[in-house]
């Protein structure tokens, strides 16, 4: 049985189981030129910027994501409506998953991904669809994917776009027609259970794409391909494996591992969002991820390792793909705390010195201000409460580990939960103002270590732990800890103080990604429906846009004959579509995917139709009701179901088996075990499970649902 808390869980985390100004622009109300000086650096790589266009993933090349636009101001902003929508989305099934992408506009055109790694290329100044891309991915690949079949963006060079797939490909696209150049294979092993849910990115001569799939117990790296013909360039492993060393980097990465660790579980350090270029140097930094399993001490033996380069920013020679330094956030991770959030480039002012800084804020909770030249710690502190650690060692590098972080011996609450202080919803940064705007998480889980006596099962979770959010109800648990809370803020985060000049009032948990603007405005989703604008020093509120739709995608900016636009992103999804958190939009309005497009004198956004409770299905009957068969059920739905669908009416984003429609029920066997349904992302378990399997969950969802009905209440699933 499930409770509330542990829902909310499933929103974050990977849970349970194991749980300048622009050209000739009128402005309405000039202000001073913005000084862009800061970032001059790292700008030659045409960004669009300047042109008013949006021509790579983060804007400039340092991913700053700050628009240089200023029409949309504080003195416009109450005029700002939508300019217009477009949802004609692929849809699978009827599942609608999360849309996480940062449009690009070039040239009056946006062109963006949504669900199942389709691209669209539509007018910027009218919605009308030019053309689409559908790379047609592998359904049964969602069997995978750690958090919903998710696309967070495209590269663009010259006359070609570069789109990553669910299932591995890398894929050139013709900018004008949507025809694909050439597609190549970013996988080392077909069958292993990797994705890609991140946006290449250009390094020079080459396009950088890495992966996902730690949780299922995979071997992360990034492999660099020739812009012109697909050809592999090099691949940086992120940790050892089981042979021999491939590079120098590994051979160092190889001392700080077990002996005894088992390969089949990968490892992990899956880089499966930020990577970021620096031309001046020919650097691309690239964001590593947790370990597999979580526990380090599942990772060979007792002892704990740092277990290289896991949760590291590694900054890689962008020709040779050799690492010239790294720095490990989370030595030795054992909370799924990986260094794959947002990297910002900036040359700020340190101490009275010009510096030329990376800055990064990782699940783990502290926010990091590097030397972007020579790997060097400049500053760590907590931006969320953080319980695994009291602080920053500065002379080590190293976190101090709090007694809460070892859950080796029992369960324990620890802040950040797996979710992290931040995930991958981008960050922003004004040259204006000097700040960061964090989209910040503020909960806390229960971790425990899963000694299963299982080996490693392959397209299944390889995690050996289980996390629950926590709730109230852990208050036992929680005692000289952080507050239970489940909360998202907006952060501007000063970095030079390491402390936050503002920080907005508590939203549901899931903050969208942000922009920042020259009209010193930031913008930010929120799950909760509203498109929120902050006043970007003080962190006013000056406007909260209701569309009925959640974001967790960043805003980008763009102009076009005088007029600035707006464009985000909607739709609830990525490990959110598992539950829709309390006070979410998906509870009140119909959740799908759109994106909308404001400007100034724009309309009213249009509400989706709110959600009806649906009619109740017949329970069908004829099935066994002994306490043998309901036990299997129960044990098979855990093991290999829940972590989709959630058992009664938990209100989630995929099909509810709880009111299961008879033709379901009927053709149970061919979809569960045959994968009748996995063109819709739905794939087959006939590997791991048999008719009886299939027949003992049929009978254990009926008879919980007879039991819902006479009133019974949803209790705790533990999830193995
Ligand atoms: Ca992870």
């Amino acid at each position: 049985m499930i409770t509330r808390g542990i829902l909310v869980a499933a929103i974050l985390c990977l849970p349970i189981l194991g749980c300048s100004e622009p050209e000739a622009t009128q402005t309405e109300t000039p202000t001073e030129t913005p000084n862009l000086a800061v970032d001059q650096n790292v700008a030659s790589t045409p960004s669009g910027e300047e042109h008013g266009e949006w021509l790579l993933h983060g804007l400039s090349p340092g991913e700053q994501r700050f628009s240089p636009l200023d029409q949309i101001s504080t003195s416009t902003i109450d005029r700002v409506g939508l300019a217009f929508e477009f949802n004609d989305f692929v849809v699978r099934g009827n599942t609608h998953r999360g849309a996480e992408a940062t449009p690009l506009m070039d040239d009056g055109v946006l062109y963006f991904t949504g669900p199942w790694d389709v691209v669209y290329a539509i007018d910027a100044r009218s919605g009308k669809e030019i053309w689409v891309f559908d790379p047609e991915v592998d359904g049964a690949r969602a069997r995978v994917t750690c958090c919903d079949v998710v696309n967070r963006g495209l590269a663009m060079q010259d006359d070609t776009l570069f789109v990553a797939t669910t299932d591995g490909y890398l894929i050139a696209l013709s900018k004008k027609s949507g025809d694909v150049v050439w597609k190549t294979d970013t996988f080392i092993e077909r069958d292993s259970p990797h994705t890609i849910t991140g946006a290449p990115r250009l390094a020079g001569d080459v396009i950088v794409i890495g992966n996902g799939g730690a949780e299922m117990g995979v071997r992360g790296y990034v492999s660099a391909f020739d812009l012109e013909t697909g050809a592999l360039v090099w691949r940086f492993f992120t940790v050892p494996g089981p042979g021999p060393d491939e590079t120098v980097d590994i051979t160092l990465a190889r001392k700080t591992w077990s002996e005894n660790m088992p390969w089949d579980h990968g490892g992990g350090g899956t880089v499966w969002d930020s990577m970021v270029y620096d031309e001046a140097t020919d650097t691309i930094y690239v964001g590593v991820g947790n370990g597999g399993p979580w526990p380090a001490w599942k990772r060979g033996d007792a002892e704990i390792h740092d277990n290289l380069y896991l949760s590291s920013i590694v900054a890689l020679d962008a020709e040779t793909g050799l690492a010239r330094w790294h720095y490990q956030t989370t030595p030795g991770d054992s909370w799924d705390y990986t260094a794959t959030q947002h990297m910002i480039l900036a040359d700020i002012d340190w101490n009275g010195e010009p510096r030329q800084v990376i800055m990064q804020a990782p699940k783990n909770g502290f926010f990091y201000v590097l030397d972007r030249n020579s790997g060097e710690l400049l500053s760590a502190e907590p931006f969320v409460p953080v319980s695994w650690a009291s602080h920053v060692d500065m002379e080590t590098g190293r976190p101090v580990l709090t007694e809460n972080a070892d859950y080796s011996e029992q369960t324990r609450l620890i802040t950040p939960g797996p979710g992290g202080g931040h995930n991958w919803p981008p960050m922003a940064f004004s040259p204006l103002t000097g700040l960061v705007y964090i989209p910040t998480l503020e909960f806390s889980s229960k971790f425990t270590t899963v000694d299963d006596g299982e080996g490693y099962q392959p397209k299944n979770r390889n995690t050996k732990a289980l996390s629950t959010i926590a709730t109230s109800k852990n208050a036992e648990l929680a005692k000289g800890l952080p507050p239970i809370v489940q909360n998202s803020h907006i952060v501007g985060w000063d970095p030079n103080t390491g402390k936050p000049k503002w920080k907005s009032p508590a939203q549901p948990l899931g903050s969208g990604g942000v922009l920042a603007t020259a009209g010193k405005l930031v913008f930010a989703g929120s799950a909760d429906g509203f498109l929120n604008v902050f006043q970007a020093d003080t962190g006013k509120l000056v406007r909260a846009i209701d569309v009925g739709t959640a974001m967790i995608a960043a805003p980008i900016s763009y102009e076009l004959d005088g007029t600035q636009y707006i464009a985000v992103q909607a739709g609830a999804g990525g490990v959110g579509l598992r539950a829709f958190v309390g006070g979410s939009a998906p509870l009140k309005y119909v959740n799908s995917e759109r994106l909308l497009v404001f400007r100034l004198d724009g309309t009213d956004v249009p509400k989706p139709p709110p959600v009806e409770k649906p009619a109740e299905n017949e329970i069908p009957t004829g099935l066994p009701t002994d306490a043998e068969t309901l036990a299997l059920g129960e044990k098979k739905f855990n093991r290999y179901c829940v972590r989709c669908h959630l058992p009664r009416n938990i209100p989630s984003g995929y099909p509810n088996l709880w009111n299961m429609a008879p033709a379901t029920d009927e053709n149970f066997d061919d979809i569960v075990l045959n994968g009748a349904y996995a063109y819709a992302g739905m794939a087959g378990f006939g590997d791991v499970l048999t008719p009886e399997d299939a027949l003992a969950m049929r009978a254990y969802i009926v008879e919980d649902r007879r039991r819902v009905q006479k009133g019974a209440k949803p209790g705790e699933t533990e999830a193995h």
